[in-house]
């Protein structure tokens, strides 16, 4: 586990431990064996899977690709999380990603566990068919421990539904006459794909930030007012006022979350800049959101580089560096490109007040204890991206009943959800001075501990 997480989920630990009404039949000496024992089991993964995938290229050479799959803890269900492809993935950062994604269960309910997967390598370096192969391969040397009720992956960074529909095949000819629609999530909805999974983990990165500074703020706002929580009073300074956002990255996350802000009708937003892998695009009046994300749907994902793109693309905006999305000063920043984008090295440039993390583990630790010290409220990944593995489980659900909800109930059922979660964990974070990713470990630490400790894994 990433010193981060770990520092994080010791820090619950040490805080449930003196607190005698959590697990009360343990006492003193058994008390502490118990959470010894909690604190290995949640700070290593159960498994880490890996191997060398055999790809002959289409030019005939013959790769060997390292690919992973972590299996962190399945107390509270089957393991669950993305794949990523990306050549940046190692071995301590997909384990890292699959503790999150044991957090992120346990702090939503989802009857899932937590792991991760992920290919070392730039999917664009390769050909469909390719891409094809790295896929089948990839469920060929991992077919023994993923299943519907074992391990179920889904897409991460680099991997879409093209990518699901191709494992859930290649599960489906590995194990003949098995149940398989639940061996993957994340699907084309032709495929048994849920209507409204491509959209989820960027409508609940958006949710998150309404609900706190719109639904939540204003029917606390007395309450708030009351208490002595430097959280509260950033929080109260937004109300009744036009918010400045600005959006790192302009993939499946960042475009959908800017498009939400953009249409919202209960907050007045203005998204003055997104990003992607190449450039910042900023206009102070706001950016028009629908025009570039129709731009980059015909462009392989780019957005607008110069201004005859900007000018086909219809949209008015300064070129800035794709750094600069991070510096500006807006009231919220959304991270929803990759981790470790703000860090010692440039938290002190960083202006907006709010910050929510779309991405997994965009904050070093660092910078997240220097923010929140300035009282600026991070609304932490096992928060706010959980849109996309709720819709991962309510597809699940669908394949097995094999009846299909619509979209619209889809949605419904998501905010439900996540609105369920943020009642629980907002009051808590208001009341108390920790930052919300604290409270929100502490919830997911202390459902995890209980469920350990009633199956008896605790000795
Ligand atoms: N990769 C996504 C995440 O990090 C979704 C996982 C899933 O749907 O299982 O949460």
């Amino acid at each position: 586990m990433a010193s981060q997480t770990g520092e994080i989920v010791q820090h619950s630990l040490d805080a449930l431990l003196e607190d005698s009404s959590f697990l009360p039949d343990l006492k003193d000496q058994t008390r502490k064996q118990a959470f010894t024992s909690l604190a290995a089991l949640l700070s290593t993964p159960n498994q880490i899977h890996k191997s060398f995938l055999r790809i002959a290229l289409e030019n005939g050479r013959v790769v060997r690709i390292p690919a992973f799959r972590v299996q962190h803890n399945n107390a509270l269900g089957p393991y669950k999380g993305g794949i990523r492809f990306h050549e940046s993935v190692n071995e301590e950062e997909v384990a890292n990603l699959a503790a999150l994604m044991t957090l992120k269960n346990a702090l939503h309910e989802v009857p899932f566990g937590g792991g991760k997967g992920g290919v070392v390598m730039n999917p664009r370096d390769y050909s469909v068919k390719e891409l094809h192969l790295i896929c089948e391969k990839y469920v060929h040397y991992f077919s023994d421990v993923i299943g519907p009720d074992k391990d179920i992956p889904a897409p991460d960074v680099g991997t879409g539904d093209r990518e699901m529909d191709w494992m859930m095949a290649e599960y489906k000819s590995i194990r003949p006459g098995m149940p398989y629609r639940g061996s993957f999530t994340g699907k084309s909805v032709v495929n048994g794909g849920s209507l409204g999974r491509r959209k989820a983990t960027g409508k609940g990165v958006y949710f998150t930030l309404r609900y706190m500074l719109y639904d939540f703020l204003n029917e606390q706002k007395n309450w708030l007012r009351t208490v002595d929580n430097v959280f509260a009073k950033t929080a109260l300074g937004y109300r009744n006022r036009p918010l400045t956002l600005s959006v790192q990255g302009f993939g499946n996350v960042g475009s959908i979350a800017a498009l939400e802000a953009f249409e919202c009708k209960h907050l007045n937003n203005k998204v003055v800049a997104v990003s992607d892998r190449n450039v910042t695009l900023y206009h102070e009046d706001g950016l028009d959101i629908p025009a570039l994300i129709q731009y980059t749907s015909k462009n392989q994902g780019d957005l607008p580089v110069d201004e005859k793109q900007l000018s086909e693309a219809n949209v008015k905006a300064q070129i800035l560096d794709r750094e600069q999305v991070l510096y500006l000063d807006v009231d919220v920043l959304v991270l929803a490109a990759l981790e470790d984008q703000i860090h010692q090295d440039n938290v002190d440039k960083i202006k907006a007040n709010v910050i929510v993390e779309g991405a997994n583990a965009p904050v070093t630790g660092e910078a997240d204890k220097y923010l929140s010290d300035r009282g600026v409220i991070i609304v932490p990944d096992i928060l706010a991206n959980a849109g996309g593995v709720i819709v991962s489980y309510f597809e699940w659900l669908q394949g097995r009943e094999t009846q299909f909800y619509t979209e619209e109930e889809v949605n419904k059922l998501l905010l439900k959800k996540m609105k369920g979660t943020m009642d629980t964990i907002l009051p808590q974070f208001f009341g108390d001075p920790f930052p919300l990713r604290q409270n929100c470990y502490i919830h997911a630490v202390m459902k995890l501990s209980t469920i350990l400790y009633r199956q008896g894994k605790l000795y």
